[in-house]
């Protein structure tokens, strides 16, 4: 306990902190405020990281194909910069607000931390329809969000990524616009998930599937299981999802189900992945795959199997289905894909749960390489990149598991707890307490 012992109150107007008041932000909160308990953390330095550092809202004017101007609404929310630049992606979504920016803004700082990267945690977003727009206008909104946020992001500063709605175009354009406004010089290292043409890492589109499919073989060993032969279900088959069936298969495991927007297939005794992966490149959809059964989202969940990798939404595992869940792993391919009471349901009934701020880390880490290479100029080789992720990755996946087996905690909170202790170790070193 520091000199401080009575930590200063927050303001309390309601108004005031409405963008606090978000479901995905006050889930956190919950977490972050166990978490706190289990490491003894100081109030004062609670209080501080409860709390968003910097949240900037701005308007982005676009002239359409049909010469009209319209006006959208962006932002970029920097939560915490204790460990490093702020770092976190950019979302193109109608729901985009900044109350959920926030709260996942405040996920990222969590997450840079309980992987160990030398990084703050930011996100971004405007509140459009992406697929209503043409790629012009795309174009067009971008580089005017670039220009409006451009002095608060540099690569020393704030390094934002893709996210939803967003892709390694809409990063090019962003590091295309920040080039011109500063100098006319490639500054490369001021966004990541580039193209590997002007900067990008490889192994950084696969990198979120492969950190989950590292994460959920380490949590099979934990658990006296193995990937050879195990069954593993598995919920969105876009990036995250499709690489997860990918690798896991290469590994022996038999990927019994999948799923995506159009539905969900079924085959007990495993789905073909390439022929799949073929298949979805050429149909856009899983709907229909030869030698599979439909099934319906709801209750894929639900299957019998080793291991259950939700990649889609969040909210897919809550109270109304936790009793019902089969699987003995659950590694959280997504982002909250599981409620904190869920997680609570599942912990009781012996179901083990890699959480997301490490099972889906694998785009950050990457993301933290790419930023490393280009500001070194050198370039590493695919496989150079997937080992390094794979120790970082289960670096911090082990210390958590230590944390959680010290404790008697689930796992959520062990890496609540370990990304909490290292920000208030370092707050503490930097003298970082509200003054
Ligand atoms: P994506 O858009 O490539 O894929 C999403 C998939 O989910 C698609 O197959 C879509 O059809 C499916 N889906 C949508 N609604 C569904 C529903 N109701 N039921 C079943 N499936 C549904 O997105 P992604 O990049 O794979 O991201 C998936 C999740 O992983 C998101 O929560 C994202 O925040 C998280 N994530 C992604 C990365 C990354 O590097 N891509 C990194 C960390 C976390």
């Amino acid at each position: 306990m520091s000199e401080y012992s009575n930590p200063p109150q927050a303001n309390l107007n309601p108004e005031a902190e409405a963008h606090l008041s978000g479901p995905l932000f006050q889930n956190a909160l919950k977490t972050l405020n166990e978490a706190a308990k289990v490491v003894n953390c100081d109030p004062n330095i609670l209080v501080r990281l409860q709390r968003p550092r910097r949240c900037l809202t701005v308007s982005v004017p676009v002239r359409m194909d049909d010469q009209s101007v319209k006006v959208f609404t962006g932002y970029r929310v920097q939560y915490n910069s204790t460990l490093g630049p702020y770092k976190g992606g950019i979302r193109y979504h109608q729901n985009v607000d900044l109350s959920e920016v926030v709260g996942l803004a405040a996920l990222m700082t969590f997450k840079n931390s309980v992987l160990g990267l030398p990084l703050g945690g930011a996100k971004g977003g405007i509140c459009v329809d992406p697929t209503k727009l043409s790629r012009a206008e795309k174009q067009g909104l971008t580089r005017r969000y670039t220009s409006e946020i451009s002095s608060f992001v540099g690569p020393t500063k704030d390094i934002p990524a893709p996210d939803v709605g967003t892709d390694q175009q809409t990063m090019a354009w962003f590091m295309d616009t920040f080039s011109n406004e500063h100098g006319g010089f490639a500054q490369p290292a001021v966004v990541t998930g580039k193209p590997v043409e002007i900067g990008g890492s490889l192994g950084r589109n696969h990198a979120t599937g492969l950190g989950v499919i590292y994460v959920c073989e380490r949590a099979m060993e934990m658990n006296q299981m193995k990937m050879q032969g195990s069954r593993i279900v598995i919920q969105g088959f876009g990036n995250v999802g499709s690489f997860a069936a990918k690798f896991a298969s290469e590994r022996g495991a038999r990927i019994t189900a999948v799923s995506d927007v159009s539905g969900g297939i079924f085959n007990g005794d495993g789905l073909n992945v390439p022929e799949l992966l073929n298949y979805v490149k050429q149909t856009g959809a899983v709907k229909g795959f030869p030698n599979s059964q439909p099934i319906s989202n709801a209750d894929l969940l639900e299957l019998e199997c080793d291991a259950l990798l939700p990649c889609a939404l969040e909210g897919q595992i809550d109270t109304h289905n936790a009793e019902r869940i089969k699987a003995k792993i659950i590694a959280e391919g997504a982002n909250g894909p599981i409620t904190n009471a869920a997680t609570k349901i599942l912990d009781k009934r012996g179901i083990f749960i890699a959480p997301d701020v490490i099972a889906n880390g694998g785009g950050v880490i990457v993301s933290y390489f790419e930023w490393v290479q280009d500001i070194m100029s050198f370039f590493w080789d695919e496989q150079d990149v997937d080992a390094k992720l794979k120790g970082v990755i289960l670096k911090a996946f082990d210390n958590v598991y230590k944390l959680k087996q010290e404790k008697a905690i689930d796992m959520r909170t062990a890496a609540m707890a370990a990304a909490v202790s290292r920000l208030e170790k370092a707050m503490l070193l930097r003298g970082l307490y509200p003054r």
